[in-house]
């Protein structure tokens, strides 16, 4: 379909996370579960880049942990959700591939998904992917999992098993490193503490956290089995990086002067915030300043043309 503009075009087409070949091409890391719908699929990238205009921050996308439910789909494309509380509530740890903590679970999601990133030189890849929540029985007696209320009888997404041993095998990580992550998390979160990754320490820490749980909202050992593990996908609710623009939401040449008549606002725009993730609204905040900006200032340089 050809859409023709008398004046001025605003483009507000989205991120390109949806974009398998700008992924690998472009972002710090892998991206393989992004929480969005697969509507941002870079289309925006591709006009800008086809006029010219300058790129910023196209390694950084606003990323967060997801996990999957087996069939929830928009059509045909499995969808993820974020991971907030099953990461951050006492009685969870995250693991990697070996069965060890890699993270402070319970930061931001942000930059609790830049850990997914870690190359390893001598293993020569990603070692922290696939990653796993691992939760003890009380744990889904108490919080939500995903979708699944307290309580509620435990959903066939979530692997089952009654020992951390076997546990372990099910989702094929060592079970013996398993066993002393469990062991060694369990001797500091009876205090409270976790010297290893400093989770909790932060009051930031605790926002998806339980306020009532004794010493601290985001941390305590893993109980009593059953256990379950919940595997952790590398995805983000949108990529940062695309057009430059300018302070009226105007789209840069590589020369630093506006392409006359284009704008691009929200995630085909170069995020304002960089790598970093302040808080919510990090997103829409300037997504929707940026979109008042640019409709301003397009109206006010268009001139009347008769219908
Ligand atoms: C689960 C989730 C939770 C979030 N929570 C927050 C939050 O709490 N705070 C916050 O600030 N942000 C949040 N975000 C992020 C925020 O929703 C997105 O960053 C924001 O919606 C991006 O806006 P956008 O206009 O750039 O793109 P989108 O909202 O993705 O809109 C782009 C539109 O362009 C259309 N399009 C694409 N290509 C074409 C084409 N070629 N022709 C015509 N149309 C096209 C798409 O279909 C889509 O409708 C969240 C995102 C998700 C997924």
């Amino acid at each position: 379909m050809n859409i023709g503009a008398h004046q001025n075009v605003i483009l507000a087409t989205g991120g390109f996370e949806w974009n398998e070949k700008y992924r690998q091409r472009f972002l710090r890391g892998p991206l393989t579960a992004p929480a969005s719908l697969p509507l941002s699929t870079g289309d925006g990238l591709k006009m800008v880049m086809k006029v010219g205009a300058d790129l910023a921050n196209l390694n950084e996308a606003f990323w967060v942990p997801t996990v999957k439910i087996e069939g929830e789909e928009f059509e045909g494309t499995q969808l993820y959700r974020m991971t907030r509380g099953e990461r951050s509530l006492p009685g969870s740890i995250m693991v990697n591939k070996h069965g060890k903590r890699f993270v402070n679970e319970a930061a931001n999601y942000n930059d609790t998904s830049k850990a997914f990133h870690y190359f390893d030189a001598v293993e020569y890849g990603y070692i922290n992917l696939p990653a796993w929540i691992i939760i003890d029985d009380e744990f889904t007696s108490k919080y939500t999992v995903v979708t699944s209320l307290p309580g509620e009888e435990n959903p066939d997404w979530l692997v089952k098993a009654d020992t951390i041993t076997e546990l372990a095998n099910k989702i094929e990580v060592n079970p013996e490193n398993l066993k002393n992550t469990v062991e060694s998390y369990n001797n500091h979160a009876l205090n409270g503490k976790d010297p290893e990754f400093h989770r909790g320490e932060s009051e930031y820490n605790w926002y998806y956290g339980d306020p009532e749980h004794p010493i601290n909202p985001s941390v305590g050992p893993i109980g009593k089995g059953p256990y379950y593990a919940l595997r952790v996908y590398p995805g983000a609710i949108g990529t940062k990086g695309d057009a430059v623009i300018n302070e009226h939401g105007q789209v840069l040449d590589v020369n630093e002067e506006p392409i006359p008549s284009l704008y691009a606002v929200g995630n085909v725009a170069a995020s304002i915030m960089g790598p970093g993730y302040p808080g919510a609204g990090s997103t829409l905040g300037p997504a929707v300043a940026f979109g008042y900006l640019a409709g301003n200032h397009a109206v006010k340089k268009a001139s009347y043309i008769p219908g």
